[in-house]
C-alpha cells in the first residue's frame, strides 16, 4: 500500500504522474514528491510507529515507494542523546546530538536518501545506478548498490579524502575521479545522465532521493519524546536536507504526531571557504550566488546548491539563521565533540557544532532554549587535516620502568594501589 499521490511542481503546483521527472516542463521549477496525509493520518499513530523496528523504514508511509521497502534495510534510527558536558562548555542547558556518524552501513547520513533512491530504482527497473558525489553519497551509493546487485558508475572530485575513496573501492563500483570541482562533476553527470539510461540518485531521481532526508527529522522528534526541540543547528550542502527536516517536522505537525504549534527555528551551516546558502542568508536575498570551494569540509563544498535557494527559504522562514566558520574553527570543533561527548565526526560535523557555538555565543541562540546539533558524517573518513595536530601517542619500552619514567610528572600525585 502507497501513499503517494503522484508529483508536484514546487514553484506552479503542477501535478505530475509518480515517474521519473525532476523538473517541471512549464517553469522549471524542482519536483516534489506529493502524499494522501488524511489516509496516512489513519493508519500512522505513535503506538503503530514505535512498535515496528528501529529502522528509517518505521515512517514508510512518508516515503516515496510504492511496494516493500528493498534497499536499506538496516539504516536509519541513529544514536539521539542529551549532551552533559559539551552543553555546560558552551554554556547551554538543554543540547542534544543527532549522531549519523554511526549510520549503517557507510557512517553518513547518505545511508538515508541512497535506501529511498535505490528502493525506487528497482520500482522503476533500473538495472544501473550512477551518482555525482563530494564522497559520502559516493559511499553509500557504492555499498548499497553492491548489496542490491546494481551497476554502477560513481563520479566524484579527484580531490577528495582517502577514507572517501577507500570507502567507495572497496565495494568494487566504477568510481569516475573527475579532474574538477564537484559543480564540474555534478554539470557532468546530467550530460551523460541524458545519454545514458540510469539511474543518478541525485539528479534524475532525486525528487525520491531527497524524501529520505525526512527520515533525520523524524527521528529527532520521536527520540525527543514526540517533541520539538526549539531550534535545529543544520550542516548544509546542496541545501537539501534542511528544507526536508523542515518538512518532517511539517508533516509530524499535519499528522498530529507533535504539537501542530510548535515552532521550530533551522540553521543553515556552511565553511567560509564554501559558503553560497550563508551568504545568501546574510544578504537576505533571493538569488544564491555561486562560489569556487576552497575548505577542508569537502562534504559541504558544493558552490552551486541545487536547493539553496529552498534552503535559503527555509532557515529565514523559519525564524533562523545562518553561519559560515574557518577551518581552523572546524578542527576545533571536531576535537570539543571528540573530547566531550565522546563523538569523532567529521569535517562536517565540526562546520555544524562550530557553527552552533558561534550562533550561542553571538546570542542568536539563547542559552535556555532546547537546542539539537546535526552531527551527519563520521571523522575516520577525513582524518588528513587531524594528522599533524593532534600530536603523537607516548612511546615507551614494554616495561613498567620505562612507562614511568616516560610519563614522569603526568604520574605524580596519582593514587596507587595500597599494598596488602
Ligand atoms: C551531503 C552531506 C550533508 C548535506 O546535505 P545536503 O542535503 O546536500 O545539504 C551534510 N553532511 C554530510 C556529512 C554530507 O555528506
Ligand atoms: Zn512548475
Amino acid at each position: 500500500m502507497s501513499y503517494m499521490i503522484g508529483l508536484k511542481c514546487r514553484e506552479c503546483g503542477r501535478a505530475y504522474p509518480k515517474e521519473v521527472i525532476f523538473v517541471c516542463e512549464y517553469c522549471f521549477g524542482s519536483i516534489e514528491v506529493d502524499y494522501d496525509y488524511d489516509a496516512i493520518r489513519r493508519v500512522l499513530t505513535k503506538e503503530a510507529i514505535a512498535r515496528r523496528p528501529e529502522s528509517l523504514w518505521r515512517y514508510r508511509e512518508l516515503l516515496p515507494i510504492e511496494g516493500d521497502p528493498a534497499v536499506g534495510l538496516s539504516s536509519g534510527f541513529t544514536p539521539f542523546f542529551r549532551s552533559e558536558r559539551l552543553a555546560e562548555r558552551l554554556g547551554v542547558e538543554e543540547l542534544y546530538i543527532k549522531d549519523d556518524s554511526v549510520s549503517h552501513p557507510t557512517l553518513s547520513f547518505k545511508d538515508r536518501v541512497v535506501s529511498i533512491a535505490l528502493t525506487r530504482a528497482k520500482e522503476f527497473g533500473f538495472d544501473t545506478v550512477a551518482c555525482a558525489s563530494t564522497g559520502n553519497l559516493a559511499n553509500s551509493v557504492a555499498a548499497l548498490s553492491a548489496r542490491a546487485g546494481f551497476h554502477r558508475y560513481i563520479f566524484i572530485p579527484s580531490d577528495l579524502e582517502m577514507g572517501k575513496i577507500i570507502g567507495s573501492l572497496i565495494y568494487r563500483p566504477t568510481l569516475v575521479a573527475v579532474e574538477g570541482t564537484y559543480d564540474d562533476v555534478n554539470r557532468l553527470c546530467a550530460e551523460i545522465g541524458s545519454k545514458y539510461p540510469w539511474a543518478f540518485v541525485n539528479i534524475n531521481i532525486r525528487p525520491y532521493y531527497a524524501e529520505g532526508s525526512k527520515t533525520y527529522g523524524y527521528e529527532v522528534l520521536e527520540q525527543l519524546g514526540w517533541r520539538a526541540p526549539q531550534h535545529i543547528v543544520v550542516p548544509c550542502a546542496g541545501g537539501s536536507l534542511i528544507t526536508k527536516i523542515n518538512k518532517a517536522i511539517k508533516e509530524f505537525k499535519l499528522l498530529g504526531l507533535i504539537d501542530p504549534d510548535a515552532h521550530v527555528k533551522l540553521y543553515a551551516s556552511q565553511a567560509t571557504g564554501c559558503a553560497p546558502i550563508v551568504n545568501t542568508i546574510k544578504e537576505r536575498s533571493d538569488i544564491v550566488k555561486p562560489v569556487k570551494p576552497n575548505t577542508i569540509a569537502k562534504s559541504l563544498a558544493i558552490g552551486n546548491p541545487a536547493d539553496g535557494y529552498y534552503a535559503t527559504k527555509t532557515a529565514l522562514e523559519s525564524g533562523g539563521w545562518g553561519e559560515s566558520v574557518s577551518d581552523e574553527e572546524i578542527i576545533d570543533a571536531m576535537r570539543l565533540l571528540a573530547e566531550t561527548e565522546g563523538v569523532f565526526t567529521e569535517t562536517a560535523g565540526g562546520v555544524t557544532l562550530a557553527v552552533a557555538k558561534k550562533l550561542i555565543e553571538q546570542g542568536v541562540i539563547p542559552r535556555d532554549e532546547s537546542i539539537v546539533v546535526c552531527i551527519t558524517g563520521n571523522g575516520l573518513k577525513t582524518q588528513e587535516p587531524l594528522l599533524s595536530r593532534l600530536g603523537k601517542p607516548v612511546r615507551i619500552k614494554p616495561t613498567l620502568a620505562s612507562f614511568e619514567s616516560t610519563l614522569g610528572e603526568q604520574l605524580a600525585g596519582v593514587p596507587t594501589k595500597r599494598r596488602a
